[in-house]
């Protein structure tokens, strides 16, 4: 099913996950034991994360070697995994970096031929080791440019002109960024952006993390106000280390409020600070709920306990 469709048809707001493939050389059962303890909340799809390969050269005999090499490779195969054994739409992550429009033209085929029909269209941040995002040669610059090719692929309109070209039934969700993206000049010209990306065929918005009900609200009336319609499903990410109140600011470019930093500072123990950042997350998704979002979506980054203590806590 679509996931605009889940999120039309359910009565109630729905839950989503967000995964990361496991690094390299470990195991899917990993994975599934992360899985097998949310699955019972009956989430209506899953997001897989893409990563690109961190390109490293070489050198041996006196020859340089290009070698990329790609931490978390295996999205398309989880997405599969996930389909297979748990029956739950799988959403993989798309991106611009790392691939010519023509590459990603291929991939969506093999997407399409695999039965997935749902994709997160992202550009990609830079590979770990480079400051800023460089396109592919032949390679999509913004999301946007993603989209338009998506949505063209479900008109049937491929890169060179096919006799009897078969549609793609793609339903695509894009990024939003309630603090801004980090590289835009303001929040207004984000969201500019962001429009732009919709207007070019997707179908929903996921936003990043945020930990204030109030900036997520600002977010939604300012895009409503603009003219973005689709639904916004808002990414939640449970906290639950003292460490992260440093961390997720310096990785995702986002803010925690005041009242958050200072209750998990004067927990007396890592267990109680937990307790606080779960009690948190959980006061937050209740505000949205309350505020009527279509769903949430929830960044498991492999801990599926933080998560599970998070949904217990709101549906029991
Ligand atoms: P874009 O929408 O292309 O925007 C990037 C920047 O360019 C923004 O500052 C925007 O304002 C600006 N911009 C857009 N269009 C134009 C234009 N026409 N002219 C000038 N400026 C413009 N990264 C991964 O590598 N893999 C993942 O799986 C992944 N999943 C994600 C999931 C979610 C829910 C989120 C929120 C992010 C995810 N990311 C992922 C991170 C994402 O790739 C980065 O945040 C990236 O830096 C921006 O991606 P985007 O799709 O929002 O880019």
């Amino acid at each position: 099913m679509h996931v605009i469709t889940a999120i039309q048809q359910s009565k109630k707001p729905i839950i989503s996950l967000e995964i990361t493939p496991p690094d390299k050389g470990r195991s899917i059962e990993e994975l599934y034991a992360t899985l097998d303890v949310l699955v019972p909340f009956e989430p209506a799809f899953i997001n897989v994360t893409y990563h690109q390969p961190q390109v490293v050269y070489e050198e041996k005999d006196g020859i340089i070697y290009r070698i990329p090499k790609r931490k978390k490779p295996g999205t398309v195969g989880i997405c599969a995994a996930i389909a297979n054994r748990y029956h739950i739409e799988p959403v993989p992550h798309f991106i611009c970096g790392g691939f010519s429009k023509y590459e990603t033209e291929d991939a969506l085929i093999d997407l399409h031929y695999l039965g997935i029909t749902n994709i997160f269209a992202v550009r990609g941040d830079p590979p770990p080791g480079q400051k800023t995002f460089i396109p592919n040669q032949d390679g999509h610059r913004y999301a946007s440019e993603l989209v338009r090719q998506i949505a063209n692929m479900n008109e049937g309109i491929y890169l060179e002109e096919l006799e009897d070209a078969q549609p793609t039934n793609f339903c695509i969700g894009v990024a939003g960024y309630p603090e801004k993206h980090y590289e835009a000049p303001n929040f207004e010209k984000d969201l500019y952006h962001l429009k732009h990306k919709v207007d070019q065929g997707a179908h929903y918005i996921i936003t990043q993390m945020f930990f204030d009900f109030d900036v997520f609200k600002n977010f939604v009336e300012k895009a409503r106000s603009i003219g973005i319609t689709v639904p916004i499903l808002p990414g939640i990410k449970p906290l639950t280390r003292i460490s992260q109140l440093s961390s997720i600011p310096r990785d995702f470019h986002v803010s925690i409020p005041y009242h958050i930093v200072e209750a998990m500072e004067e927990a007396r123990t890592r267990e109680a600070a937990r307790q606080v950042g779960i009690r948190k997350t959980i006061e937050l998704c209740e505000q949205l709920i309350e505020y009527g979002v279509p769903g949430l979506h929830i960044y498991t980054m492999g801990r599926g306990q933080a998560t599970c203590e998070v949904l217990k806590g709101l549906f029991g």
